[in-house]
């Protein structure tokens, strides 16, 4: 079922959903489940399945030549969906992405997503390679989210690259991404506004947020978006801090500001156990906050790890 389907049917109640990252290569599905299934309680109608592109890699060869090596750290993406489709019989959200694909491969992607029975794609220009620092498009594919949208839209009325098939039109409801406090390539808020207005209006159906710490963020965001007469839901997007470097990592990373609250709290804290309940705590009184508020979904960062998501789940639902 769509994301948006979920919302209407939910009468005005949150709902609870989480992301999730394939494991890394190598490493088993059981680790996934045995962080999901905690959580089926909470009635997730959907999970996120991240993506994850290419990387280089540089190897010394015996005779000291230096070898680059094309790896991907994290696939699985589309196997997982299907894994998790089949064994939880919910929604299972791939992220799809510029990066790395050129506009047949997408394309064909998103031919498997559809025989798959996915209903759902979360359509992103995706991260640079960690070692160029700046996204490169491939050279036949998108650089922006809202050309990747557009792609979608277009296969849902049936119009594919090269040809138009009615029959083989997609339905897919697509998601994408939103900066509360703004994307950081972006030079201002209202810029970013008006590229996230691109997206809805190549036929996006929802958002869901960058991770935040201050609600405030979220609502004046919520409103400016109203005001750019942007009206499709905004899932706001939950990570609970865990550790004391989360302080500098995830500001680092996703180029958003901790409240100083926050920060006195977690550097109260004599050991990381003390910092995981304080992290707890904040985002239970987060969560609580935006359900009085009135958000449609609580959209948790789980990053792999689940127990305090689920503690903070029980609070709430
Ligand atoms: P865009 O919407 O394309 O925006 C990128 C930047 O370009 C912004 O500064 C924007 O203002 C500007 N811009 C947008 N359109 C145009 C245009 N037409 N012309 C000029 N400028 C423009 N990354 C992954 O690799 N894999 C994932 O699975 C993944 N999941 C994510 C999930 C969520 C909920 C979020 C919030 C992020 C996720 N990311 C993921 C990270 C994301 O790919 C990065 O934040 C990326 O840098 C931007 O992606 P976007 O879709 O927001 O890009």
């Amino acid at each position: 079922m769509k994301v948006t389907e979920h919302i209407e049917r939910s009468k005005g109640n949150t709902l609870f959903s989480f992301e999730i990252l394939p494991p890394k290569k190598g490493d088993d599905l059981q680790t996934i489940f045995s962080n999901i299934d905690p959580l089926m309680e909470f009635n997730p109608p959907f999970i996120d399945v991240t993506y994850h592109r290419e990387e280089y890699e540089y190897k010394e060869l015996p005779n000291g030549l230096i070898q680059k090596i094309v790896t991907r750290k994290r696939p699985g993406t589309v196997g997982i969906c299907a894994a998790l489709q089949h064994r939880y019989e919910i929604d299972a959200i791939p992220h799809l992405i510029c990066g790395g694909f050129n506009k047949e491969e997408t394309e064909n992607i998103l031919i498997d997503f559809n025989f798959l029975g996915i209903d759902n794609v979360l359509v992103l220009r995706g991260d640079p390679i960690k070692s160029e620092g700046v996204f490169k498009p491939n050279s036949q594919g998108h650089s922006y989210a809202n050309e990747l949208v557009e792609q979608v839209t277009n296969m849902n009325g049936g119009k594919y690259l090269h040809e138009d098939y009615a029959n083989g039109a997609t339905d897919f409801c697509i998601g994408v991404a939103g900066y509360p406090e703004k994307h950081f390539e972006s030079p201002n808020l209202d810029t970013d506004l008006y590229y996230l207005k691109k997206k809805i209006n190549a036929g996006a159906d929802y958002i869901v947020t960058q991770l935040f710490y201050d609600n405030q963020k979220y609502f004046n965001f919520v409103d400016r978006c109203r005001k750019a007469g942007i009206k499709v839901p905004i899932i706001p997007g939950i990570k609970p801090i865990a550790i004391k470097k989360h302080l500098t990592i995830l500001p680092n990373v996703f180029h958003i500001d901790m409240p100083q609250e926050l920060v006195l709290e977690v550097e109260k804290c004599k050991d990381n156990k003390s910092v995981y309940e304080v992290g707890i705590e904040w985002s239970v009184r987060q969560c609580k906050e935006l359900i009085k508020y009135g958000v449609p979904v609580l959209h948790f960062y789980s990053m792999g790890r689940s127990e305090n998501i689920q503690k903070i789940a029980k609070e709430l639902f």
